[in-house]
């Protein structure tokens, strides 16, 4: 055997020199691997309906023990698998949706109007008419969108409340200034003005999204302050009544970044903590304003990633083994970056599930596409695999399930775990006839007869 050399790195990086974590994993939430490949096939998509619940259920209370009036929108474009928002819209979550499919899916659900929020910069016409009628809230990203709201408003004979998206700089994050209106420049308070001087429109909220997997609590308190500032000005200046405050997703998950040396475990805050962050600032915020006898705002969330990245994992066999010409250990996995989106920005778990054999080395992970940008993981720390064995990448539940591609592969069976061992799947696998079943042929192509007969 060769010799070989193992850093030892601290924080438990390397878990099969670190000693603690286990050194293979046998089910998920309770059912054997195994079993579940021998059901659904190789790759799967696990989700645990108990985390979700789990999950969903911690937000909402870390939130309300901390403020009097909160809202939850579930993050479609997170995962809008129909089990996954089905659990969400059970534990209470309103629909918080970005474009008129996401829209209608989340009405195909049973959601009425009134709990979607309707975020995006992509809102035509047809949709804000449908949206309109169906009370759902607007949250105007821009002017053209306002001026449309306007002419349907006029149109219907009605005054539309409306909620618009700000951007600003909360010294913490990169301003994500394409959306919505942005205070420093003065131009959110002119929507304000316009929305106050229409007879069609009423400003009754504020929304802002300042970004994604935010680890650092102070950007929500000043996110937070700049909000209550600003409307503070804009009651005082146009005489509308806000009466919600929507702060928008970003809280990370329990996943590493590329680049992020300290484990999740280390670096991402707990849900209570964001909660007390913010709800702290609000209320302190809000205080004269209350004092003057005007409701507290509704705080509402949208939440996405940090909700469902832990309550899904997928199961990947190994294909074929390869050492690669410098000498580092190589694996084919049967999923790759067409199913895990995310590996472009998270260097995820990965777990055996077979007892490990052989010394640890450095490992990459390869998809199954021909395209060389397909890595699953650059570098993990893995003894050595065999084909036919499995691995488990986690967390996996945020943003693959939408954001996957059907690209030279099939996309694989999705099943949710109910507890007490019971399966099923909640999105199949997909076939030739899924895949081609919009496909049309022109009449002079359907036969390949002249091109197999030449010569
Ligand atoms: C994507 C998105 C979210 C969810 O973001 P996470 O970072 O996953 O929490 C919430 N609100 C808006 C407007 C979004 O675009």
């Amino acid at each position: 055997m060769r010799p070989t050399l193992t850093p030892h790195l601290v924080g438990g990086l390397n878990k099969f020199g670190g000693g603690g974590a286990p050194d293979h994993i046998t089910d998920i939430d309770g059912v054997p691997i195994d079993d579940l490949i021998e059901r659904f096939g190789s790759p799967l998509f696990v989700l645990s309906e108990q985390r979700l619940r789990e999950n969903v259920r911690r937000l909402i209370s870390a939130f309300e023990t901390r403020y009097p009036d909160v809202v939850y929108g579930w993050s479609y474009k997170t995962n809008y698998l129909g089990a996954v928002c089905q659990v969400m819209h059970q534990e209470g979550a309103w629909a918080e949706v970005v474009s008129a499919f996401e829209y209608e899916k989340a009405r195909s659900h049973g959601v009425p109007g009134e709990r979607i929020l309707f975020n995006g910069p992509h809102k035509q016409r047809e949709i804000l008419e449908r949206v309109v009628a169906e009370g759902a809230r607007v949250h105007i990203d821009n002017l053209d969108e306002m001026y449309t709201l306007e002419a349907i408003a006029a149109e219907v004979g009605r005054t539309i409340p409306v909620t618009i998206r700000l951007n600003f700089d909360t010294g913490y994050t990169e301003p994500w200034s394409r959306f919505g209106f942005n205070i420093e420049t003065g131009q959110a308070l002119d929507a304000a003005r316009r929305i106050g001087n229409s007879p069609h429109l009423r400003l009754r909220g504020l929304h802002s999204h300042i970004g994604t997997f935010i680890l650092d609590t102070r950007a929500y308190e000043a996110q937070v302050r700049i909000m209550c500032a600003f409307m503070e000005t804009a009651e005082s200046e146009t005489g509308c009544e806000i009466d919600s405050i929507d702060i928008g997703g970003g809280f990370a998950s329990r996943n590493a970044l590329h680049g992020t040396y300290l484990p999740p475990e280390q670096v991402v805050p707990e849900i209570e903590q964001y909660a007390q962050a913010i709800c702290d600032t609000l209320l302190e915020a809000t205080r004269g304003r209350t004092a003057r006898g005007k409701p507290q705002p509704t705080l509402i969330l949208e939440t996405g990633r940090a909700t469902v990245d832990d309550a899904g994992s997928l199961i990947s066999s190994v294909v074929a083994t390869k050492h690669l010409p410098d000498g580092r250990r190589s694996a084919v996995l049967d999923a790759g970056v067409n199913l895990l989106f995310t590996s472009f920005w998270y260097n995820h778990r990965v777990e055996l599930a077979q007892p490990p054999q052989g010394i640890p080395e450095e490992t990459v992970l390869y998809g199954p596409l021909c395209m060389n940008i397909d890595v699953v993981r650059a570098s993990v720390t893995l003894p050595p695999l065999r084909v036919g064995e499995r691995l488990v990448v986690s967390p996996v539940g945020a943003y693959n399930n939408t954001q996957w591609l059907q690209f030279i592969e099939y996309r694989p069976n999705v099943v949710m775990t109910h507890g007490g061992g019971e399966v099923s799947v909640i999105r199949q696998a997909e076939d030739l006839q899924a895949v081609t079943a919009l496909e049309r042929m022109p009449v002079h192509l359907r036969s390949v007869e002249a091109g197999m007969s030449e010569g």
